[in-house]
Formats: C-alpha cells, sequence, structure tokens
C-alpha cells in the first residue's frame, strides 16, 4: 500500500476512534444529571426559600420604619394637644389622635404576623439546607465515580485529538483538505479498499478496468464515481 493511503487510513481509524471516544463522554452527562436531580431540587427549593427569606426582612425594616414615624407623629400631635386652647382644637388633635394610634397599632400587628413569618422561614431554610446537606451526602461516592470517569475519558478524548492532529500535519496539504472535505457528513467511512473483482468496497460499485488499474497503481487519490470514498488497493 502506498504511503498516502496508508496515513489516510490511520487517520480514519483515529477517527472511528475518537467519535466512540466522544459517545463515552457525553454519556456521563445524562448520568450525572439524573444522579444530581435531587440535589438540584434541594437547591432550588433552599434558594426559593432564601429569597424569600431576604423579602420577609426587607418588609420587616421597612413596617418597623413606618411604625417609627407614626410614633414621631404622635409625639408631635401629643404636644399639639398640650397647646390646645380651644376645646374644638383639643377634640379635632384628638381625632387625629386617635386615627394616628389605630394606624399604628394595626402596624404593630404587621410587624409581629411579618416577624413570625420570618422566624418560621428562617428554620424552615436551616432545614432545608440539612435536607441539601444529606442529598449531597448521599450521591457523593457515585458523583465522585462518574466525575473521575468522565475525566478519564475526556483525558481519552484529548490524547486521541493531539495524535490525530500530529498524524494530519504531516499529510500534504491538498490530500488533507480532500480527507476533511469528505469527512464532514460522513459518519466514519472516507476511505475503503478495493475489492479483489474490482468494486468499491463502500458501495460495491463495480470500477471500469483503467480506473481499477489506476488505483492499484496507487499514484494518486482515486475516488468512487458511486460514493465518492477514496479507494485504495488492499
Ligand atoms: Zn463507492
Amino acid at each position: 500500500m502506498q504511503e498516502l493511503h496508508a496515513a489516510l487510513l490511520e487517520l480514519q481509524e483515529l477517527d472511528t476512534e475518537i467519535a466512540s471516544a466522544e459517545m463515552r463522554v457525553q454519556e456521563y452527562a445524562p448520568r450525572l444529571e439524573t444522579l444530581e436531580g435531587p440535589v438540584t431540587a434541594a437547591e432550588k427549593e433552599l434558594e426559593a426559600a432564601r429569597v424569600r427569606l431576604e423579602d420577609l426582612r426587607a418588609e420587616y425594616i421597612r413596617l418597623e420604619r413606618n411604625a417609627q414615624q407614626k410614633e414621631e407623629k404622635l409625639h408631635a400631635y401629643q404636644e399639639k394637644l398640650n397647646k390646645a386652647r380651644t376645646s374644638r382644637d383639643e377634640a379635632a388633635v384628638r381625632a387625629e389622635l386617635s386615627l394616628i394610634g389605630s394606624a399604628l397599632e394595626a402596624d404593630r400587628a404587621d410587624i409581629r404576623h411579618v416577624g413570625d413569618q420570618t422566624t418560621r422561614t428562617d428554620i424552615k431554610v436551616d432545614e432545608l439546607q440539612k435536607i441539601l446537606d444529606k442529598a449531597r451526602d448521599a450521591i457523593a461516592d457515585e458523583r465522585g465515580e462518574l466525575i473521575s470517569g468522565r475525566d478519564a475519558a475526556q483525558l481519552e478524548l484529548d490524547q486521541l485529538r493531539e495524535r490525530r492532529e500530529n498524524s494530519a500535519v504531516r499529510l500534504d496539504p491538498q490530500s488533507r483538505r480532500l480527507y476533511e472535505r469528505l469527512r464532514v457528513g460522513r459518519s466514519r467511512m472516507v476511505l475503503a479498499p478495493m475489492t479483489d473483482e474490482g468494486a468499491c468496497g463502500n458501495c460495491f460499485n463495480v470500477l471500469p478496468v483503467q480506473e481499477q488499474a489506476e488505483i492499484r497503481r496507487g499514484e494518486s487519490l482515486r475516488r468512487c464515481e458511486g460514493c465518492g470514498v477514496i479507494l485504495y488497493a488492499a
């Protein structure tokens, strides 16, 4: 066999190996995703509870600020009450005081309610954190195995790709371009041997006698008219 054909065949074999190595790497993703399912769910739940807790704390601060403003108003009106000279003024101030007082009471009720919710949510966040830790522990070993398996498969793939690159750079640019062009869209077959009967080893199209002779000489890259593979004399 000619050197060029041998080099192209080596490339084709490497590409086949690379394709299966890629599949091995890819198989880890859905397995990891399935394994990590409960952890991912627990993480989402915990995150939602944390967001809720933050919202509640912000709400608590807002309500306290409101209540404080009302208290200040209340003090101001109490001073007004002390200074009220007529009974009509006094009645007006008392009416105002009563309104602010009720609003303040409502605020304080809200503060208690939000405070209770904050406490409950705080407890829930702790519980969810424990659930998450447990879920992580439960899959830790299997996950570790999957990840080291995936890393090993990736390393193998990287090494194959490097070997392929080293092989490919040794080809003349024209042959390399032809090979790469044929490889696109083909699962594996770029080169095929010519059979003893002078047919294409890929599609079994019988080749013209003249073409068979060219292929046997192996001086140039000859392609099957039927399927386009590069043919070589085995
Ligand atoms: Zn063919």
